[in-house]
């Protein structure tokens, strides 16, 4: 059967608010879709498509990728390149499109952390995966304690003055390191668009690290990952572990992780959030929204519906102070203040 050539809907960007990166010239979707997990080869590809063009229908027009997401490695970017020929291929130029190195990609000393060798190799491979010409934002993954912090920086300038990425990013940098390279990212003329760390109303880390202050000091946009605290923060595992869940799969989120004082702060902020009326997945999203600090949160989703679900959170941003008040009562004792790194 020939598939009929993928139209996206004429009124994409009527919904949708989208904000500036601190002081840049771009302006990202409140909500960007990640492809972490439920976009590699275990997925099939029908499904992976009906997200990706359901989110672009929406104004999702940023799509967040790293070189080792899938899962199996490298497979989520291939995905990506095959939507890229069916059907977004004439929309490029509306789309923001990020990848990243960092984290461990194919073996021996080439292969991870930082240096400049793994980052040229690691960009041009997630190019020709992609199908790509060039990234709008390349990402170093996280800081590597090894690697002089001159060498990943430049690396970075490099890649945007050979045109292989537009603007470059940073994720799960120490704040004086980051300082550091946002200082010599700007000295070099290539000031760093966004930082991305987890953030979300149980994970404070870039709050208590001063992470997202400096970000707005320096000028560069803060993204957050993991905004749901993966599926956490949503209706999920209220009652009990639903056998196609993340959790279920045992691997980057554990069920040790619902005790008895975490169920109970989950139902407290489930209730509050039926109050204002929207589910707690869209509590959550608009927690983080309530910031102007907060460029943009990137959802990971399994299915259509739950991206659905949580595009509802922009039609109520707001907070009371005692719903805010309430939230950080309910969820400081599950709160986490540092990112293990
Ligand atoms: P989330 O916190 O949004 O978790 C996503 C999971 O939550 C989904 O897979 C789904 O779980 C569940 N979920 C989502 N929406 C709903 C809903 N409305 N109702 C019920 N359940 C819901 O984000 P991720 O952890 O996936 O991270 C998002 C993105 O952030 C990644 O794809 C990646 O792009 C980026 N990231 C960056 C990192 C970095 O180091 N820079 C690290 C991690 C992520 P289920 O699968 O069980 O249905």
């Amino acid at each position: 059967m020939i598939e009929p050539v993928y139209s996206p809907s004429p009124d994409r960007y009527e919904a949708m608010e989208y904000r500036r990166s601190g002081r840049s010239g771009i302006r990202i979707p409140a909500l960007a879709l990640g492809l972490w997990h439920n976009f590699g080869s275990h997925k099939p590809f029908q499904d992976v498509k009906a997200m990706a063009h359901y989110a672009f229908d929406k104004g999702v027009c940023h799509f967040d990728l790293a070189n080792n997401y899938g899962p199996e490695y490298g497979t989520a970017e291939e995905n990506f390149g095959r939507l890229m020929e069916i059907s977004f291929r004439p929309y490029r130029d509306e789309l923001l499109i990020s990848t990243k190195a960092g984290w461990d990609m194919w073996p021996g000393p080439y292969g991870n952390w930082g240096s400049r060798k793994y980052l040229m190799a690691s960009l041009d491979q997630s190019l020709r995966r992609m199908r790509l010409d060039y990234v709008d934002v390349f990402y170093s993954h996280r800081f590597d304690p090894e690697t002089p912090l001159e060498e990943t920086m430049q690396a970075l300038v490099d890649i945007v003055r050979q045109g292989k990425a537009l603007y470059v990013g940073l994720s799960r940098y120490p704040a004086e390191k980051a300082r550091e390279a946002y200082r010599y990212l700007a000295e070099h003329d290539v000031p760093c668009l966004l930082y991305q760390d987890r953030y979300n109303i149980i994970d404070r880390a870039p709050e208590c690290s001063g992470l997202i202050d400096l970000g707005e000091e320096m000028g560069t946009g803060f993204i957050s990952f993991s905004p749901l605290q993966q599926g956490l923060l949503t209706n999920r595992y209220l009652n009990g572990v639903p056998a196609d869940s993340r959790m279920a799969k045992g691997v980057t989120l554990r069920e040790e992780l619902l005790t008895p004082t975490m169920m109970k702060a989950l139902r407290g902020l489930n209730e509050l959030a039926l109050k204002r009326g929207q589910s707690l997945a869209q509590m959550a999203l608009a927690w983080l929204l309530k910031d102007n600090r907060v460029t943009s949160v990137i959802i990971g989703a399994s299915s259509v519906p739950q991206i659905e679900d949580n595009l509802k959170a922009l039609e109520n941003t707001k907070f009371s102070p005692e719903e805010l008040a309430l939230i950080e009562e309910l969820s400081a004792p599950v709160q986490l203040k540092k990112l293990p790194r």
